[in-house]
């Protein structure tokens, strides 16, 4: 090659001190298989005005020795024309020069990949390790992949629902009875019962709890107005809240006649426990669930809910049956001592009531403890870009394989206690307001 670029003086460098010697004439060479080789050499050296043949150390010709490897590599067909290679020394790390990725071509590779062109999607460390994979590197890849993974909108809206609280229970405490209830609709279920009736609406009182619900076959403003009327309102007085979950369709305008003829203040949106429904689940022997659930004793409150309203307990089928000693005592005494006795029950109400507010205060405290426990703290600002998570009612929920969040929307307001004020990002939707636990930040 020396000789076809027409070089007339020539260092050879060798790391091998045996031919090198040999080259230079110093040292004979006595094998019969070097013999045409040596030859060779020496025919070619008449053909430079200067050659000089130099030994170097073998880790100063590392240059060569890849050269050598590479083509032992590559199949020599005789009369092939290899166009000459451009070799540059750079002082920096072999492999940093492999590939220079413009900031554009970088966006265009971690796309390609990220899209689907390579395998599922995937995060940042996998798409780093994937391209690298593909032959190209750049100094910076692996910070690049997380924040393109970070902010794509895909990965976001279809990621996992985040189930630990974002910030400490607020227990709610009502401060007597029949003051705030909660409500909320069971339903559909399936498969509906014999009457036909495939939904129940339940209400709870927070105090005594309470429980009053009724079952029908379809979710109607009729049916949500008559119950409010005829089963809280005539029967324990006007309620100061009715609390209910986010479900449309009883805190739309359903609630709206009931609350405003009897002025109510408030309806406030909150998740609302629903363990104790579950005896109503099947069958919807609603008559006997009810007086089954009233007449047990509850842990958050230490006594049954109809000791706290009536101020004595509830004579069940088996005192009927069997009598008990209260049903034969009472059956012995006179009308003036009876009426003696239950004065005296009605006077003590009070006081087992009052029992029930500290013992609903410790068992508050106790559940806190527990929920606190698995509170990760995250925190919003105004003008924060988030997505919102699509609860399972909305018309959105498609099922599993759909995404699990919609927006962006963005933060107008924060709220006490983790309620967010959002509005979408065109400010078409106003007076949105969400539990932050539903919520988590969008990135672009
Ligand atoms: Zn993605």
């Amino acid at each position: 090659m020396a000789i076809d670029l027409g070089v007339q003086e020539l260092i050879v460098l060798g790391d091998s001190d045996l031919l090198i010697r040999q080259a230079q004439g110093e040292w004979k060479t006595r094998d019969l298989k070097l013999l045409p080789y040596r030859q060779c050499v020496e025919d070619l050296s008449k053909r430079f005005m200067y050659i000089e043949f130099r030994y170097i150390l073998r880790f100063h010709n590392d240059l060569a020795d890849a050269l050598a490897t590479l083509a032992s590599m590559l199949p020599y067909l005789g009369n092939t024309y290899i166009t000459p290679l451009e070799i540059q020394v750079r002082d920096q790390h072999g492999c940093c020069n492999t590939v220079e990725a413009e900031p554009d071509e970088a966006e265009k590779i971690m796309n390609e990949v990220h899209a689907g062109g390579c395998g599922p999607r995937m995060n940042g460390y996998v798409l780093a390790k994937t391209i690298l994979q593909a032959g190209y590197y750049w100094l910076t890849m692996e910070r690049d992949c997380f924040h393109f993974v970070k902010k794509c909108h895909q990965c976001q809206s279809h990621g996992d629902l985040i189930h630990s609280p974002h910030s400490e229970l607020h227990p709610m405490t009502a401060p007597w009875p029949f003051v705030a209830w909660g409500m909320d609709v069971i339903g559909p279920i399936e498969p509906k019962s014999s009457n036909g009736h495939r939904f129940i609406l339940v209400a709870i009182d927070y105090f005594t709890k309470w429980v009053e619900a009724i079952t029908f076959k379809a979710v109607t403003k009729k049916a949500v107005v008559d119950f409010v009327h005829s089963n809280i309102i005539y029967r324990f007085g006007i309620p100061k809240a009715i609390i209910t979950d986010n479900a449309a369709n009883i805190n739309s305008y359903l609630m709206k006649e009931p609350t405003e003829l009897w002025r109510q203040p408030t309806t406030i949106s909150k998740r609302f426990s629903k363990g104790w429904f579950k005896a109503l689940d099947n069958g919807m022997r609603s008559c006997f669930a009810l007086l089954g659930y009233r007449t047990t004793m509850r842990t958050s409150i230490g006594a049954t809910s109809y000791l706290l309203v009536y101020g004595t307990e509830a004579v069940i089928q088996a005192e009927v049956k069997i009598p008990s000693l209260r049903i034969i005592v009472e059956a012995e005494i006179e009308d003036t001592e009876w009426v003696k006795t239950r004065l005296e029950q009605l006077a003590l109400i009070d006081e087992k009531r009052l029992t029930a507010v500290c013992f609903g205060q410790l068992y508050q405290q106790r559940m806190a403890r527990a929920y606190n426990k698995k509170v990760h703290p995250r925190y919003f600002e105004v003008g924060q870009l988030v997505l919102k998570r699509i609860l399972p009612h909305q018309e959105e929920a498609k099922g599993k394989f759909a995404q699990n969040w919609q927006g962006p929307y963005l933060i107008k307001e924060v709220l006490s206690k983790g309620a967010l004020h959002l509005t979408d990002v065109e400010g078409k939707i106003t007076g949105m307001i969400v539990n932050a636990d539903s919520v988590k930040r969008y990135y672009i």
